[in-house]
């Protein structure tokens, strides 16, 4: 096994240990476990590589009097919320089980690492794919990468970089703070009535034509920028 590869294996059992869902893990290779975890002994490990290997076969077998290939991922459940995710990746095969709310994304973020298709920070270039973040809502950790929680449906799609701290998209874009469209419509708005209602009163408090253009200015001013300033600030994630 290289120097890389290890590392990468690494990193993906740190993944798969953080995560808030996943019971079992096992990446196997040949037929051999080379990275399990979550309480599992080396003997477990065998058998749910063992439980692997069937799974891709009997698919196979089932499927050849069709002229079909078989699946390289097979989901079993083994009740309403617990599934076996099991993912053949050339000699690889990569085992989950766990709430089936967070196994098949899992699954995909560790695909998606292994065929280096990483998403990166645009700023400072740090890898998420394999990145663990905390649900504000629920609490729970769920990949970096989920642009909703699985646990809660909370929207979660714009972060901070775990690295440099900028505010960025769940699948790597930069995002800024911006005014809405409606905020600048309604200051405007909302401080021409402003102008000319004052103006208005002040006119006929002191029935001259100067104070009243002057107060109304000034009153329209300060509703425009207190709603302007207040009002309809939003994130808008760039292309
Ligand atoms: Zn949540
Ligand atoms: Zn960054």
């Amino acid at each position: 096994m290289s120097r890389e590869e290890h590392e990468d294996l690494n990193k993906i059992q740190s993944f798969l240990s953080n995560l808030d869902g996943i019971q079992v893990f096992v990446i196997s290779r040949d037929g051999f476990p080379i990275i399990f975890g979550r309480e599992l002994d080396q003997e477990s490990a065998e058998a749910y590589t063992a439980l692997s290997v069937d799974l891709i076969l009997a698919s196979q077998e089932a499927l050849k009097d069709i002229n079909e290939h078989g699946s390289k991922n097979i989901i079993v459940e083994l009740d309403k919320n617990v599934v076996i995710n099991v993912h053949q990746l050339n000699s690889i095969l990569l085992t989950i089980k766990g709430d089936r709310r967070i196994v098949p994304i899992t699954d995909k973020n560790i695909l998606n690492y292994i065929n280096k298709n990483n998403i990166k920070c645009p700023y400072c270039g740090y890898e998420l794919t394999l990145e663990v973040y905390k649900c504000p809502k629920c609490g729970k950790r769920i990949p970096f990468t989920s642009s909703t929680c699985p646990y809660c449906g909370y929207n979660v799609n714009i972060k901070q970089c775990p690295k440099c701290k900028k505010l960025i998209s769940s699948d790597g874009r930069k995002v800024k703070l911006v005014r809405s469209r409606e905020a600048r419509e309604l200051s405007i708005l909302e401080g021409l009535t402003a102008a000319v209602a004052t103006g208005a009163v002040s006119f006929i408090l002191s029935n001259s034509v100067p104070i009243g253009a002057i107060t109304g200015l000034i009153a329209g001013g300060i509703v425009a920028y207190l709603i302007y300033s207040r009002a309809g600030l939003e994130y808008k994630i760039e292309d």
